[in-house]
């Protein structure tokens, strides 16, 4: 996700994610991968779930949105304005939390909380392989 992150411009950011929907569309395809396995059965097919790019458990009917197990599941900021925190994030490192809140148009709390919560979810996280921990590390 980083290098992805990093491979666009801001312009081209702001069209690609230029609302929830679009980053739903992402996780889900970042999630996924083309290979769905469901996490409650392994079952391998999939249908439709309730919430946009979610899916649903053809056996077992577990379902899972395209932001479970991922930073963003339960934000309280638009999925939008959190992708572009993890944008501005990945291509200045260094940037504070107040330039950030500027750029967004967010309490700089705020920011600094989402910021927060990404180290703090990799800490609390077992379920997560050290390989997704890297992945997510990569992000910040
Ligand atoms: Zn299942």
């Amino acid at each position: 996700m980083k290098s992805f992150f990093q491979n666009i411009n801001i312009q081209k950011f702001d069209i690609q994610f230029a609302d929830d929907e679009k980053c739903l569309e992402f996780l889900s395809q970042q999630k996924w991968k083309g290979k769905y396995i469901c996490r409650k059965c392994g079952n391998t097919n999939f249908c439709k779930g309730k919430t946009p790019f979610s899916r649903r458990c053809t056996k077992c009917k577990y379902e899972e949105s395209a932001t479970a197990n991922t930073i963003f599941h339960g934000c309280k900021i638009s999925l939008k304005k959190a992708f572009k925190i993890v944008f501005l994030v990945c291509n200045k490192p260094e940037i504070s939390t107040y330039k950030l809140s500027e750029n967004i148009d967010i309490r700089q709390m705020t920011c600094w909380k989402f910021k927060k919560r990404i180290t703090k979810c990799l800490e609390n996280r077992s379920d997560l392989t050290k390989f997704q921990k890297d992945e997510i590390k990569k992000m910040i």
